[in-house]
């Protein structure tokens, strides 16, 4: 039985005042902070002038560090872990850091300390029910993608994807195969660039002809078939 605690933490996806008061509490509360990228959980530590310990744990030490914070959790230290932007574990790291500190000590406290993501945000300015949907994170780039698409352009429920600025065009062509009722891109949520671009995937394509600028940022796309 360990008397320590891991907090998993949200953090902004763009807007550094998109915080929740008890994510703000917890990080001056912790004894230890374990982040994706130490220099972007820096900037946001910066803001609200919180100053911790910091560890960094990505995608290929997650496993491996689990052990090192299940040995600061039994000695009653307070651990938080925050990806680069959003909720942990929504196409970031985290899962496999929660999963690992439950197998090995099932007692363990683990709390959400809930708050942005790209997927509820987009989602709630999309302008569509979104009571049923199919959350896919990235495509895979080469093996299984025209599966993938296939699937989303022939499924009942309308698919949430991210991509990149560099395949948001391909993206966009790829789907021109298909017979799509709607395609909606929610790009730069909640920075100053954000906007929400809706229609057939021709006048999306020619929303991105007419402004270059707009292929730049982040990438949150509805497809609705
Ligand atoms: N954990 C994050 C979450 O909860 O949304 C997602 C992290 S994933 C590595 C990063 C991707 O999320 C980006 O490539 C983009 O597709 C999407 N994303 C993150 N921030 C965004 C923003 N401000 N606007 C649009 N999409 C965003």
């Amino acid at each position: 039985m360990t008397s320590g605690k891991l907090s998993i933490v949200a953090t902004p996806i763009g807007n550094l005042e998109d915080i929740t008061l008890r994510a703000l509490r917890t990080l001056k509360d912790c004894d230890v902070i374990y982040a994706e990228d130490t220099r972007v959980i820096s900037k946001l530590l910066a803001r609200y002038e919180i100053e911790k310990p910091l560890q960094r744990l990505d995608a290929a030490t997650e496993t491996k560090k689990a052990d090192k914070i299940l040995t600061r959790l039994e000695a009653g230290e307070h651990a938080v872990f925050v990806s680069d932007a959003g909720t942990p574990g929504v196409s970031d790291p985290g899962a496999r850091l929660v999963a690992s500190i439950h197998r090995q000590s099932p007692d363990t406290k683990i709390e959400a300390i809930p708050g942005p993501s790209a997927l509820t945000t987009a989602l709630s300015i999309a302008g569509m029910d979104a009571t049923g949907f199919t959350f896919l994170g990235f495509l895979p780039h080469k093996k299984g993608r025209q599966t993938a698409l296939k699937k989303i352009a022939s499924g009942e429920l309308p698919t949430v994807l991210y991509e990149s600025p560099h395949r948001i065009l391909k993206l966009l062509e790829e789907l021109e195969a298909f017979e799509l009722t709607r395609v909606t891109i929610a790009r730069e949520l909640t920075k100053v660039h954000e906007e929400v671009i809706s229609g057939s995937v021709q006048d999306v394509q020619k929303h991105f002809e007419m402004h270059k600028d707009a292929v730049r940022g982040e990438f949150v796309v509805i497809v609705e078939p």
